[in-house]
């Protein structure tokens, strides 16, 4: 790493040992502190204050990022590490510096006051993905100050906007600067590499669950056409009427199950752990999953969640409108499939647009990459187990995708057994253990040192 002042002989003895393992908790606390609520219509923060953050812990150990604003407030930082070996391909590794917003009320602690209570960081982003965001950037500063540099070189990125399709971030970034992304060809951020504790016949053991594949996102909104009247005379066109039906209709359609590779490779690898067969019926097997079979649970086929409805004004009017939105999630390879199903399931009366769309991904669960993620968790770890899994949200490997570049969720975290994790993801009292924090950070040292 370009440094040179990292060893200069001034530097203070007491900060120049600091390691990103010391260094994580503090950094995660202070970035819980920064409010970057994202309410998806510009309304929120903005990441601007979490991003002059980002670039003031950079600058202190010599590093120079640049920070971007794709409009007034809505920031993202960059920075691009040479290798130890520069011939090799590039990597990414990446954050968002936003978070979903959180309603104090319904919280135990202030959700922007980084408490730490139980030995953990409570606050929204604790889980996403202000700890992810922490690792990341106390390991660039123990880079800087030891002087080492990276296996690969790297392009680091602390995204804005992910939280609402990274249409002011990931994409905005992707489309107008592709530069910073020149040569890279892989790369790690969030939603995978977190530990679930299942039963085994030897007892309980751990598996690390390692992202390999996003679901596709398709936002439909159904537009349900009919005749006005009054209230008090029959009427066989009721736009209402012809929206419930097709809603009805949606909501009880059976998504047919098709296991993709992840999935498959998932299941079976469980399967093998726990030895519990899923032949005869899922059930039992996700039940060994915990709190974390919710995220399984949606990547077994297609889903069709209706989210929002909108119809009538008055009483006693009859409206010739209505509609509805409807948040679709494919497997990869289904977007059109899925999509010809709704609208024969809609109906004639009832329009179907499509508002947003996003892609599905699948990555190989093979290669060097693979191979480096699974050690550096092993070494940390040993007696483990490592397995991959398909996310039914998305994140920025989406943007990133368009580029060429291969993502997987690689966010280290040794959880407790008891930790319900899962649910923590947009959820309310999202915490992070410490220990977990510190684990993390050392995990992704080993694998920005040795992959
Ligand atoms: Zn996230």
């Amino acid at each position: 790493m370009p440094n040179p002042d990292a060893k200069a002989p001034f530097a203070p003895a007491s900060t120049a040992l600091l390691t990103a393992e010391d260094e994580v908790a503090r950094i995660c606390g202070e970035l819980i502190r920064i409010d970057s609520s994202n309410y998806g219509d510009d309304s929120g923060p903005g990441e601007r204050a979490a991003a002059e953050y980002v670039m003031a812990e950079l600058a202190e150990v010599g590093l120079e990022a640049e920070l971007l604003e794709s409009r007034p407030g809505r920031a993202t930082v960059v920075l691009r590490v040479e290798g130890a070996d520069a011939s090799r391909p590039g990597l990414a590794v990446h954050g968002h510096l936003d978070v979903v917003p959180a309603t104090a009320a319904d919280w135990q602690v202030d959700p922007f006051a980084a408490e730490e209570r139980d030995g953990c960081i409570w606050g929204r982003g604790a889980v996403d993905m202000k700890d992810m965001d922490a690792m990341i950037l106390a390991n660039l500063r123990e880079l800087a100050r030891s002087g080492a540099r990276p296996a690969r070189t790297t392009t680091f990125v602390f995204f804005a906007d992910e939280e609402a399709g990274g249409v002011h971030g990931s994409h905005w970034l992707v489309d107008r600067h592709p530069h910073w992304f020149e040569g890279v060809t892989e790369a790690v951020s969030e939603v995978g590499g977190y530990s679930v504790t299942v039963p085994t016949p030897d007892g309980e053991r751990r598996a690390y669950l390692l992202q390999t594949a996003e679901k596709g996102i398709l936002w439909l909104r159904l537009h349900a056409h009919g005749r006005a009247g009054h209230g008090s005379v029959p009427n066989d066109e009721n736009a209402i009427v012809r929206l419930a039906a097709a809603i009805g209709r949606i909501a009880a359609h059976e998504w047919p199950r098709e296991y993709i590779a992840s999935v498959r490779q998932l299941l079976d690898g469980l399967s093998t752990l726990t030895q519990q067969p899923y032949a005869a019926g899922l059930d039992p097997l996700l039940a060994t999953l915990g709190g974390a079979q919710g995220f399984v649970r949606g990547t077994l086929q297609d889903t069709a969640n209706v989210t929002m409805l909108d119809g009538g004004y008055k009483h006693n009017v009859i409206p010739q409108s209505a509609s509805a939105a409807v948040d679709c999630r494919f497997l990869p390879g289904h977007e059109e499939a899925l999509l010809g199903t709704i609208r024969e399931l809609a109906g004639e009366h009832v329009e179907v647009e499509v508002v947003h769309r996003d892609i599905a991904l699948e990555a190989p669960w093979a290669g060097s990459l693979v191979e480096s993620m699974k050690q550096s968790l092993l070494r940390a770890d040993p007696g483990a187990t490592v397995l991959p899994y398909c996310l039914s949200g998305g994140t920025d490997n989406k943007a990133l995708a368009s580029l060429g570049i291969t993502g997987y969720g690689f966010a280290p975290l040794r959880l407790p057994a008891d930790l319900d994790f899962a649910p923590m993801f947009h959820g309310i009292d999202e915490r992070v253990p410490v220990d977990s924090l510190r684990f993390g950070a050392r995990v992704l040292g080993d694998f920005l040192r040795t992959c």
